[in-house]
């Protein structure tokens, strides 16, 4: 096992209940940085308005009851506005920040470049005049402009080098840094937190793979890390019954709902490992055996299909 500097981290978002595939994902990345002597940092993304106050509580408890830890204490992401608009602040400094004043259907309406990525943003506001920009505000008040990204000309469409997908690439639009009703974007907060956090390894679902082109152009606006000193693990999601993607609807896909079967998070925590090809069916493990057995070549590329509290193997 190496021993670096780095970190890896877990950063769920606190408005409900973490489920099966929200917990697989967490004990992967978990693994990926035990397994390589990297910290492991918790954050809990809380920067929506709509967010449930015992939830960050309850999923830093189910997290612990799967046998993960973490370093320090876990972070609020609210508590780090001031990263947030230091780094717009930055942006804005080197002229790449424009208001824009579109509502979602304004984008929906207007007509798009050939070749871009469908609901891209298509620059209606990219190249006002200062005096356009101010009529601009008056039309929408009391609502209040966004802030978008004006990326640059020459930057293309970044590729990264994944360790479950392999390469990806994406084509990139001028993305919202700051919203209307003044919350900070996802992408912003995510690129600056890890940074100042010390992450150099990030593990996730694969649904946001589409999303790291957009955060790899921002570290290097900003001159944060960006890969290859920072790793990413994009992994396949957790799917119900339907063949869609795991959700609530499908039944009990909790602990908490788990427990009420019978099913404990010992047993859970097998059923993970199991699908992560580090345990046998039916096998116990503890945590530490998983870390010493981690083999990120060996982790399945392709979406699990949880099977059910009726066929999970228990004790
Ligand atoms: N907060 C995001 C989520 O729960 C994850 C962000 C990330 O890992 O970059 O989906």
């Amino acid at each position: 096992m190496m021993g670096t500097s780095g970190a890896g981290r877990y950063a769920p978002s606190p408005s409900g209940d973490l489920h099966i595939g929200n917990l697989r994902t967490a004990l992967l990345a978990w693994c990926f940085a035990r397994a390589t002597g990297r910290r492991f940092l918790m954050r809990i993304e809380d920067l929506d308005r709509a967010r449930d106050a015992g939830a960050a509580t309850r999923q830093l408890e189910d997290l612990s009851r799967i046998g993960i830890d973490w370093d320090g204490e876990a972070v609020l992401q609210s508590t780090l506005g001031a990263d947030h608009d230091a780094a717009i602040e930055r942006l804005r400094a080197a002229g790449l920040v424009y208001e824009c004043t579109c509502t979602r259907a304004d984008i929906l309406a207007a007509p798009t470049a050939p070749h871009a990525p469908p609901g891209a943003y298509p620059g209606t506001c990219r190249n006002r005049s200062d005096a356009d920009r101010a009529r601009e505000r008056e039309r929408i008040a009391p609502r209040r402009p966004a802030l978008r990204l004006r990326v640059p000309g020459e930057t293309g469409a970044p590729e990264f080098s994944d360790r479950m997908m392999g390469r990806v690439a994406g084509d990139i639009d001028d993305f919202v840094l700051r919203r209307g009703d003044g919350t900070v974007a996802y992408n912003l907060a995510v690129v600056v937190d890890d940074a100042s956090m010390g992450v150099d390894q990030i593990v996730r679902g694969d649904d946001l793979a589409s999303s790291t082109p957009r955060q790899i152009v921002l570290q290097r606006l900003l001159e944060l890390p960006s890969p290859p000193a920072v790793e990413y693990a994009h992994a396949p999601l957790v799917l119900g019954p339907t063949g869609a993607r795991l959700a609530k609807r499908d039944g009990a896909v909790t602990l908490s709902d788990l427990r009420a079967d019978g099913i404990t998070a010992a047993d859970v925590r097998s059923a993970l490992a199991q699908s992560l090809h580090l345990a046998a069916p039916g096998e116990r493990v503890t945590a530490d055996a998983l870390v010493e057995r981690f083999d990120p070549d060996a982790v399945p590329r392709t979406p699990w299909t949880w099977p059910g509290p009726e066929k999970l193997v228990t004790s």
